[in-house]
C-alpha cells in the first residue's frame, strides 16, 4: 500500500533529512514509526501526503508513483489519506459535528451522506454522545478522538498520524492507540509516528526506526522477497 525506494530528501539548508529510506507497508497493516527528534519522522509522512517531493528514490502509495502526480492530483490524493495531528487542529468555536464533516463538506458531499457518515465516525470513537459540544469543554482525549473521527470520516485506505498521543497520560495514550488498531483491522493501512517506545512496544506491531534520517530497523516487511 506504500513503498519507499531508496527514498532521500535533502532541504534547501542542504541538510539531509532522509537518507536512502526503503521499506514497504503492506494493506491494512498497521506500522509504527519512531526515531529521536529531527529523525526524520515528519519528513517522511510529508512524503506520503505529497507536502514534499523525494530528492531522490521513489514513493509509491496505493500503486501509484508518486513522482507522477501533478499538482492537479493532489488534492485528490489527500482525500484518500487520513491525518491526525498531535494538537488536533480543530476549530475550536465548531461544533465537534462541524469539525468532523468539515472534509466531507470540502469534497462535495450530500447533506444526508455527510450526516450518516459523521454519526458512523463518531460512534467509532465513542463519541455519539458529544456531537453538539464545543471543542474547548472536551478533554485531551476526547480532542484527540474528534481528531480521529474527522481523519476517518471519509473512509482514507491510509491513516496517518504524528505523535498521536503527544500530550495524553499513558492510560489515555493506550486508549487511542487501540483506536488506530480496531482501524486498521478493519482494512485501513495505518502509519503512526511516536517516540512513545515503552508504548508502541507493548502493542507487537512493526517499527520503523529512523536515526538521523537513515532506517536502522524494520524495513524489512515479512512477506518482502
Ligand atoms: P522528526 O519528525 O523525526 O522530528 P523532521 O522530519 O521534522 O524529523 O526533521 C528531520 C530533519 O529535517 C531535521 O533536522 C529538521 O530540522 C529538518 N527539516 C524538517 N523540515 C524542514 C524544512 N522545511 N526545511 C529545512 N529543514 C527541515
Ligand atoms: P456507511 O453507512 O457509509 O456504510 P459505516 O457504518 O460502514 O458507513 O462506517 C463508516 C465509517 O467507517 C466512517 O465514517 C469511518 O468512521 C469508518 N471507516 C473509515 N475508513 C474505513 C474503512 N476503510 N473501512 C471501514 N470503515 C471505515
Amino acid at each position: 500500500m506504500i513503498s519507499f525506494e531508496r527514498v532521500s530528501k535533502r532541504y534547501d539548508n542542504s541538510h539531509d533529512a532522509l537518507r536512502e529510506v526503503s521499506f514497504s507497508i503492506d494493506p491494512e497493516e498497521l506500522v509504527f514509526l519512531t526515531g529521536h527528534s529531527g529523525a526524520g519522522k515528519s519528513t517522511l509522512l510529508r512524503l506520503i501526503m505529497l507536502m514534499e517531493r523525494p530528492s531522490r528514490g521513489r514513493v509509491v502509495v496505493g500503486g501509484a508513483d508518486l513522482s507522477k502526480f501533478s499538482r492537479r492530483n493532489i488534492p485528490r490524493h489527500r482525500q484518500s489519506i487520513g491525518v491526525v495531528f498531535q494538537n488536533h487542529k480543530l476549530l475550536m468555536d465548531r461544533p465537534v459535528y462541524d469539525n468532523v464533516a468539515l472534509p466531507l463538506q470540502i469534497a462535495g458531499f450530500e447533506y444526508r451522506d455527510i450526516d450518516r457518515r459523521v454519526n458512523a465516525a463518531l460512534d467509532k470513537v465513542g463519541l455519539l454522545d458529544r456531537v453538539q459540544a464545543m471543542p474547548m469543554s472536551l478533554s485531551g482525549g476526547e480532542q484527540q478522538r474528534v481528531g480521529i473521527a474527522r481523519a476517518v470520516v471519509g473512509r482514507p485506505a491510509i491513516l496517518l498520524a504524528d505523535e498521536p498521543t503527544g500530550n495524553l497520560d499513558p492510560q489515555l495514550s493506550a486508549e487511542i492507540m487501540q483506536l488506530f488498531v480496531d482501524f486498521s483491522q478493519v482494512g485501513v493501512t495505518v502509519l503512526i509516528a511516536s517516540h512513545d517506545l515503552a508504548l508502541i512496544s507493548r502493542l507487537r506491531h512493526r517499527i520503523l526506526t529512523l536515526k538521523d534520517g537513515r532506517l536502522v530497523s524494520g524495513g524489512v516487511s515479512i512477506d518482502a522477497p
